[in-house]
């Protein structure tokens, strides 16, 4: 079988890290994520095109501030235009969490294709999860959140 058809595996070290960023989330985000993962790594083509992981859930307000500097005081594009404090990531346990995907060549992608098939198993698990691909205006595809 060549090297491109198999599907990409998390390592020992960054299993856990991504059941540390889970454990982060409120249960029902956690839960809906979950059941979406399996659902992805349960599809013959798609478990073959990347593998979802969670890049960030809590975010200090420190680190929020980071972020917001960046694409304004900070080299970069701009990523939120929430300060420290402001996001729905800087609650603990979190109601956000951000995706990516670890492609088989061990490169991580933002593909804005992944992330909205990605969106519609997660939406599909509990309804309540929004998406950040659907808001008006800023669209931030990476980020899903479950807020009351
Ligand atoms: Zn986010």
């Amino acid at each position: 079988m060549p090297a491109e058809r198999a599907p990409p595996v998390l390592s020992a070290p960054q299993k856990m890290l991504q059941a540390a960023r889970l454990a982060q989330a409120v249960p029902a985000l956690a839960a809906g994520y979950v059941r979406a993962l399996g659902r992805w790594q349960g599809d013959p083509v798609l478990r073959l095109v990347g593998r979802p992981i969670i890049t960030e859930c809590y975010r200090s307000a420190k680190r929020q501030d980071e972020l917001y500097a960046q694409g304004r005081t900070a080299p970069g594009p701009i990523v939120t235009y929430k300060r420290g404090g402001e996001s729905n990531h800087n609650v603990l346990p979190s109601v956000a969490l951000d995706v990516a995907f670890l492609l088989p060549s061990g490169e991580v992608s933002w593909s804005g294709l992944l992330l909205s098939k990605f969106a519609r198993l997660v939406k599909a698990a509990d309804a309540r999860v929004h998406w950040g691909g659907d808001w008006p205006g800023f669209k931030d595809r990476p980020h899903f959140e479950l807020v009351r």
